[in-house]
């Protein structure tokens, strides 16, 4: 079995603990982790605290940041083939998603490299003789970065990119599902010549590692992204170090078509909006709200395409459809699944475990059109599971839209321009696609509303949620200060 270790203060050490990691194409144990229990999570804090006042970090100028930043985003696509294969063999994802994205990741790196030195102050005009005041932006300080196990690479790239461009340090814990990817990550962070310490990766459980982790007093700000349960539990334990905190979470986005659509392009873009990264996504079309005169054809299309999608091994360049990333998933896919059906929901297609190794579930599509409660609608699936509900006119389209606590991503599909700023308007989501789905870019923020979250990702914006502002008061006269008593 191959072995990863944690990557603490510069150097590749043992955690106090270890586990297996699963293989979900054949849920054998492939890889053994280092696992970082409380000592470790301290020790590795400590090396950001010390990291973030050292002159080796703090003396840099930000163009020398940008730099270091440049230096990992061409190791990371050096290196992308090799990190697509250890996160396809770690969570299942297929190798097809894997190798584009991690290429793509690289971009991310570069994006935020080229804001290092951008990230600017203010002066202000102030309302007072004799005095000059500006605003410096400086780091926020120490960083604890959490991602969850799909696209470990990529969600880290949009915390650590605009991190570093500030001048903070991070910890970054990677989910304890899949976690070789980051570790393997952690050598192009060493190679590109981050001093030690700015960078440390570690993984290990939520209930440990996270929790010490996200409480720890030296920790300024956590980064997190996860489902909204778990959220609950790093703002609590925020408490303890009143550091902010960003939170990426779950969705329940609605993927609407008009019947002025261009159907074929809109069963392209559901299906990749609810089918690609086996519906591990975030920003998965996992609703789709149809018109109700076009609902026959479109489901038909969308039912043969569903069925004709090729579900084979991960490391396969032709598999469409791999394994979930872990066997806790895939049954609480299909408890869900169960549970939606008993209340009402009619199967489309899918629904059913196959036999054989590996998490595999297939491409399902629920009709749940008569069951306003099916569990289906309100309840994130985090897998290959599509609900479906048919809708008469516009408004009824923009109530259903709305009608969740997430507020993620949305999509809207239609030919008329009138209706699609309508629908842009009124639909509450961090993220509209307009006759597309699931493009995303560096250049662009990306965030949610309510149970989806706060904060945003990607863009300008993003770095400067890794600042804080220090306003300098200089006094220019060499008069003595008069009176002490009044408050100039
Ligand atoms: P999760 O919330 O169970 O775990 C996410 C991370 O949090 C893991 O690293 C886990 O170890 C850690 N964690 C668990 N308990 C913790 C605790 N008490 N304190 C601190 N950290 C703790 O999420 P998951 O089930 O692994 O991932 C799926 C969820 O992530 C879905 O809801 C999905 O929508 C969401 N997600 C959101 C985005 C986004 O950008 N909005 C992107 C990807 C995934």
């Amino acid at each position: 079995m191959q072995r990863f270790q944690l990557y603490i203060d510069g150097a590749f050490t043992d955690g106090s603990g270890s586990f297996d990691s699963i293989d979900p194409a054949t849920g054998q144990p492939w890889a053994v982790m280092s696992e970082a229990r409380t000592a470790d999570v301290n020790r590795a804090v400590d090396a950001a605290h010390r990291a973030f006042r050292s002159r080796e970090w703090a003396g840099l100028t930000a163009s020398a940041r940008g730099k270091l930043l440049y230096k990992l985003a061409d190791l990371v696509q050096a290196a992308a083939p090799k990190l697509a294969a250890i996160e396809t063999r770690d969570t299942g994802k297929i190798i097809r998603e894997t190798s584009a994205q991690i290429a793509y990741v690289a971009e991310y790196y570069r994006y935020y490299a080229g804001m290092a030195d951008k990230i600017e102050g203010a002066h202000l005009p102030i309302d007072k003789p004799d005095m000059e005041v500006w605003l410096r932006r400086e780091p926020i300080g120490v960083v604890a970065a959490i991602v969850p196990w799909n696209s470990q690479l990529f969600l880290s790239a949009v915390k650590l990119g605009p991190a570093l461009a500030a001048g903070c340090t991070v910890v970054l814990k990677a989910s304890e599902d899949g976690p070789a990817p980051m570790l393997e990550f952690a050598r192009l962070v060493q190679e590109a010549g981050f001093p030690p310490g700015v960078v440390n990766i570690i993984t290990g459980f939520g209930s440990e590692c996270g929790a010490v982790l996200t409480a720890h007093p030296k920790v300024s700000h956590v980064a997190f992204t996860g489902g909204p349960e778990t959220a609950r539990h790093v703002v609590r334990a925020s408490a303890e170090n009143l550091a902010s905190t960003s939170l990426e979470l779950g969705g329940k986005s609605p993927f609407i078509v008009f019947e002025d659509a261009d159907l074929d392009s809109a069963v392209n873009a559901q299906v990749s909006g609810i089918f690609a990264a086996t519906g591990q996504s975030c920003v998965a079309g996992s609703r789709l709200l149809i018109q109700r005169s076009v609902k026959d054809a479109f489901l038909a299309k969308l039912k043969a395409k569903a069925e004709a999608i090729r579900i084979a091994a991960p490391d396969d360049m032709t598999t469409e459809v791999g394994p979930l990333c872990t066997q806790r998933q895939r049954d609480r896919i299909d408890t869900l699944v169960a549970a939606s059906t008993a209340s009402g929901a009619v199967l489309v297609t899918g629904g059913q475990v196959p036999e054989g190794q590996g998490f595999y579930y297939p491409p399902t599509i629920l009709d749940c059109s008569d069951v306003p409660d099916a569990p289906a609608l309100s309840n994130e699936f985090f897998g290959p599971v599509l609900s479906v509900v048919a809708f008469d006119t516009e408004e009824q389209a923009l109530d259903l839209a709305n009608d969740t606590a997430f507020g993620l991503a949305s999509g809207v599909f239609t030919r008329s321009l009138t209706r699609a700023h309508r629908m842009i308007r009124g639909i509450r989501a961090g993220v509209v696609w307009v006759n597309t789905y699931r493009a995303v870019s560096p250049i662009a923020p990306f965030g949610g509303h309510g149970l989806s979250g706060h904060g945003r990702e990607g863009g300008l914006a993003a770095a400067l949620d890794y600042t804080t502002v220090k306003t300098v008061w200089l006094r220019t006269s060499d008069d003595p200060i008069p009176d002490p008593f009044i408050m100039r």
